[in-house]
């Protein structure tokens, strides 16, 4: 019979899991995860998890996976592939065979290189890492995080709310300002300094002080800081080195890396296929990117499953959508925006507003905080990629 192994157990590697059954495979489903946990959810590791209010996270009760006809290998990192065998080598010296693979190996945090290696200073991707963050949370501890990108600012959020204080470093002009472009950065740059977080622009990390435990920091712009604990959120590379001598065809590292994939997730090999966060699948536009959001994972592994079955995916047109938990505020994007798009703020409360991104005289996203209906509300109209002046409310009125 047919074998499909699908290397990754996070999120999109077990929706492609599951949609395959959905789709009708009825063969061998392979499902390997390099860490010890059973497929988990990521997005609350840097909400509730780090703050004590939650511990399990997993996405499926354990019967799922029998019930489904999913072998489970965890703690079974894939460390080569050969395609001409149809073969994934194993860390403990196995391998295992397939028909089709599915690479769904996600990202692993960036790294700044020259640190020294010291205690007190964390990266977040895996529930292990928010462990970890979480045994160093106490009230009056001061906590430098480097990097306002969404795990960045979600973390501040979550430590001014345990009762830490926080500095937030940033070399753009303002927080997310690489993601959602400097004026709406800066409206949310503006909401964690009214919870009292020392937010620092234009600067970034140069070096960590401390022998053993961290104790503070050397910013670009000269000044020292001290702190207790010091996170670094820089953004994150796809995992792909257990693919370098397979022949997968793979993006250029300056382009955001990635495994090359076709619009149902084909890779350069006819039986290999790639979901989620590690790959860079082309889009509408042309143009091939990795999409490092949530609701992309499991929209990617439904389409990808039913063409590996060789049928339709049911589902239909998608605007990509993603949400971000900031205090009370939940951030979220309907659409694409993009940093160099021009941006029409049509609401400032001075704590919740909505932007209009505008891209060649369209509307090509909007982007909320804490208005989920204005949000939601123009799902068509994006669809539509209605012209910008049709949603601007006319001046004066
Ligand atoms: P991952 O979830 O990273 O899964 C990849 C899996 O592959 C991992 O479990 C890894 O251990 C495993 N693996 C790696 N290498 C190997 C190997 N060689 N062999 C076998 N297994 C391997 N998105 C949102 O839209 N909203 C949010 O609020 C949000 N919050 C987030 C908060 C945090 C802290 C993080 C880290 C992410 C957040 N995201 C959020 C992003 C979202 O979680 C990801 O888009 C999603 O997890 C992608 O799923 P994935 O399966 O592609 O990658």
């Amino acid at each position: 019979g047919a074998r499909v192994v699908v290397v990754g157990a996070g999120l999109a590697g077990l929706r492609t899991a599951e949609e395959l059954r959905e789709a009708g495979y009825d063969g061998e489903l392979v499902l390997l995860g390099a860490e010890s946990h059973p497929p988990y959810d990521r997005p609350p590791l840097s909400k509730e998890v780090v703050r004590g209010e939650r511990d399990d996270v997993s996405l499926k009760p354990a019967e799922f996976f029998d019930e489904h006809g999913i072998e489970l290998r965890l703690g079974a990192p894939a460390v080569a592939l050969d395609t001409a065998a149809r073969s994934v080598a194993l860390a403990d010296g196995s391998s295992i065979g397939y028909d089709h693979l599915v690479i769904a190996t996600g990202l692993v945090p960036r790294r700044i290189p020259g640190l020294p290696e010291l205690d007190g200073v964390h990266v977040l991707r895996t529930l292990d890492d928010a462990l970890a963050l979480r045994a160093e949370f106490a009230p009056g501890r001061t906590a430098l995080v480097v990097g306002a990108g969404f795990i960045g600012c979600e973390l501040a959020a979550s430590m001014r709310k345990s009762g830490l204080e926080v500095i937030l470093v940033e070399p753009q002009p303002a927080p997310l300002a690489s993601v959602l472009g400097p004026q709406v950065g800066a409206l949310v740059g503006r909401l964690h300094t009214a919870e009292g977080v020392d937010v620092r622009t234009g600067t970034g990390l140069t070096g960590l002080l401390g022998e053993g435990r961290v104790r503070g920091a050397v910013l670009s712009d000269g000044t020292e800081v001290a702190a207790d604990l010091v996170v670094i959120g820089i953004g994150s590379v796809p995992v792909t080195e257990w693919l370098t001598d397979s022949g997968v065809a793979l993006a250029d590292r300056a382009a955001g890396g990635g495994v090359l994939a076709d619009e149902f997730g084909r890779t350069s090999d006819p039986n290999v296929w790639a979901v989620g966060d590690v790959a860079a699948w082309r889009h509408h536009d042309g143009s091939q990117r990795r999409v490092e959001h949530w609701t992309n994972a499991g929209e990617q592994a439904k389409v990808l499953a039913y063409a590996l079955v060789g049928g339709e995916s049911p589902a239909g047109e998608q605007v990509p959508y993603f949400w971000s938990d900031q205090y009370d505020i939940k951030v979220q994007a309907l659409g694409e925006p993009l940093a160099t798009d021009t941006v029409h703020v049509v609401r400032d409360d001075g704590r919740k507003f909505l932007a209009y991104y505008e891209r060649d005289g369209a509307l090509s996203a909007v982007v909320g905080a804490g208005l989920a209906g204005r949000v939601m509300k123009m799902r068509a109209n994006i669809v539509a990629r209605v012209p910008i002046a049709d949603v601007l409310e006319p001046a004066g009125v």
